[in-house]
């Protein structure tokens, strides 16, 4: 029994959700292998070499893989697939844009965003926005899986020894071509991989105000910044920002809500974090259910004290 991992990579270096889906795969037990898929990746390649658990890296090299078009990252794994009993991707964008292609391919089911592995063929996930969690056992022969990142641990950067194995590049299957990429360019700690997240609500008002008061936190405590789903849809933040069910899944050391109420897309996409700090002035709030720490003041008074403070 082998695993296959589908590294999420810049061709220079490895993205932390591979780490997480690194260690869900030693959990179905057997060899970790990796697949590096990109263009002049060796870098990346060689990073992958060195996380702890994986026996071998594949490193796909050429022009069709440089933008990890899904497509063409789906043919990769295709051309390797019948190897292993599981293929799992990060439940990332990019991910979950390839795992189900692979998986429809491969006629079987797929089976999105674990948290936990039971046993080589039974699996759990969140359904109901978290609410609930489903127990799916697959009988396929090759488990096509996405894994959720806050459900496992990082594997360690270091300490494995991997072999390189070179693959001549699926060639380019012309259903989809790379047009750009507009990066958002950020200082800041990556959502999904920060320690400390301060997100905002509706209550902030306007994109000034969400700057005004949110930055000046996220700026002491080195945090990433977060948004709920309205402050989003208001536009005072952008959409990458966004927390929950239909944005990011975020379980930091440290969450602290403001002015947000704490509906259940929001929970979903947060209630694992470590330690959630929230201010609402309304004390009937949702979020104080899950908070660890609940402060009930006008945040527009409370976060410039807490700034001060610090
Ligand atoms: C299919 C679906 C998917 C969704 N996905 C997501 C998702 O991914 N992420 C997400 O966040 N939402 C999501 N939502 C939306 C969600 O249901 C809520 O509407 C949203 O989370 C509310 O955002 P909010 O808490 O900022 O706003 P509100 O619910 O309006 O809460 C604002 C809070 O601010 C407090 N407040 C107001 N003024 C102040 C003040 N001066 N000081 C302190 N507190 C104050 C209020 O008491 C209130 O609790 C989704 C909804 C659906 C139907």
């Amino acid at each position: 029994m082998t695993s296959l991992v589908i590294a999420e990579h810049d061709n220079a270096s490895i993205k932390s959700a591979t780490l997480n889906t690194v260690t869900a795969a030693l959990a179905c037990g057997g060899d970790v292998h990796v697949l590096v898929a990109g263009e002049n990746a060796s870098a990346a390649a060689q990073a992958a070499a060195q996380i702890a658990g994986v026996s071998k890296v594949i490193h796909a090299d050429g022009a069709s893989l440089k933008d990890g078009l899904a497509e063409n990252i789906a043919a990769q794994v295709l051309a390797i697939a019948s190897n292993y009993s599981h293929i799992l991707f990060p439940a990332t964008a990019s991910g979950k844009n390839a795992a189900p292609r692979v998986a429809a391919k491969l006629d079987v089911a797929q089976i999105s965003d674990i948290t936990k592995v039971d046993s080589a063929d039974t699996f759990e996930r969140p359904i109901y926005a978290g609410n609930a969690i489903a127990t799916v056992q697959s009988s396929d022969k090759i488990k096509v899986i996405t894994v959720r990142g806050t459900g496992f641990d990082a594997a360690a950067t270091t300490g494995g020894s991997a072999q390189v194995e070179q693959l001549a590049a699926a060639g380019d299957n012309g259903k989809s071509s790379f047009v750009g990429r507009e990066v958002t360019k950020n200082d800041r700690p990556e959502l999904t991989a920060a320690k400390i997240i301060v997100s905002g609500g509706r209550a902030l008002g306007s994109s000034e105000k969400f700057q005004e008061v949110i930055t000046p936190l996220a700026d002491k405590l080195g945090a990433a910044i977060g948004a709920s789903r309205a402050a989003v849809d208001a536009g005072y933040a952008p959409n990458d920002l966004q927390v929950g069910q239909t944005g990011k899944i975020v379980a930091p050391q440290l969450y602290i809500a403001l002015g947000i109420s704490g509906a259940i897309q929001h929970l979903a996409g947060m209630k694992d974090s470590k330690v959630i700090v929230a201010i609402n002035k309304d004390p009937e709030a949702p979020i104080f259910s899950v908070a660890d720490y609940g402060l009930e003041a006008d945040l527009f008074q409370a976060v410039p004290e807490l700034v001060q403070a610090l």
